[in-house]
């Protein structure tokens, strides 16, 4: 019985699909024109982040190969890139994405990831996705790394392994963490259960890079499961504070400080924030 309304629900997916958007037409979640969810000018105004970038963890640089943090302490993971900025629209977007249930943003928003992924040019064996807590993954029905990672590795023709790195503890939202917080908060947060790996080249995938501590904790895990390269590609990354050594990102609307975008408006930032679960 279980099993006939399931297939029944599915059969009938597409019909209620059509009927909700008749109901309730996709709007913009960037600038609320009708149509789609997220509109091909939004999408155009989304700015990929651009070299020279620290060739470990992606920041941008004015010069040199590496930032003065991944001099000091070399990470794990051997590279980090993010599409573009979490700014306006694609704050909005992966808000959207990610807390209201708009899962029809993955096609647009893995759609930018693999649009950037031909200048990476890193030789990949296997794409995962950065695991949610069982229980935050219960409470949102999905996780949704795993829905980029499953587009992305469609197109770039890469299998995706799920459940075999587990986010064994819950942490608390890095959000609210200063750096040194965020490391120790999800220090020994992933584990791998699942046979041995062979020196494979992982691709992690996420859609928030902050700090990058979430991604360096994972690498942790799948460097002792005996993984060979570890890379991270995510949507967005906060443009945050550099020092001087470092090229300035100037938020939009001029060259003001470069604080994060939570210091521009706080009630967006308080709104849309760049939780990294
Ligand atoms: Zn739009
Ligand atoms: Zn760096």
């Amino acid at each position: 019985m279980g099993e006939t309304f399931r297939l029944l629900r599915q059969a009938l997916a597409p019909a209620w699909q059509r009927l909700l958007d008749l109901l309730f037409p996709p709007r913009c979640v960037g600038c609320g024109d009708p149509g789609t969810w997220f509109c091909p000018q939004c999408r155009a105004s989304v700015t990929p982040i651009q070299p020279p970038l620290c060739q470990r963890c992606g920041r941008p640089l004015n010069d040199g190969r590496l930032c003065s943090q991944c001099r000091r302490t070399p990470p794990v993971i051997d590279g980090i890139r993010s599409v573009a900025f979490f700014e306006a629209p694609l704050r909005q977007a992966i808000h959207h994405f990610k807390y209201r249930r708009r899962t029809e943003l993955a096609a647009p928003l893995s759609e930018m990831m693999v649009a950037y992924w031909p200048q990476l040019r890193w030789s990949i064996d296997l794409l995962i996705p950065v695991p949610l807590h069982e229980r935050r993954q219960r409470q949102r029905g999905y996780n949704q790394a795993t829905l980029l990672a499953h587009r992305l590795g469609w197109a770039i023709g890469c299998p995706v392994t799920e459940g075999a790195l587990i986010r064994q503890r819950e942490t608390a939202p890095q959000v609210s963490l200063a750096a040194s917080e965020r490391r120790r908060n999800v220090a020994g947060a992933f584990t791998w259960q699942a046979p041995p790996l062979q020196g494979e080249s992982i691709l992690l995938v996420d859609d928030v890079c902050t700090t990058g501590a979430t991604l360096e904790a994972c690498a942790r895990a799948l460097r002792q499961a005996g993984a060979g390269s570890i890379w991270a590609l995510t949507l967005a990354r906060p443009p945050t504070v550099y020092r001087a050594a470092e090229r300035p990102i100037f938020a939009s609307g001029g060259p003001s400080v470069d604080l994060p975008e939570a210091h521009h408006n706080p009630s967006a930032g308080r709104r849309l924030s760049a939780r990294s679960d």
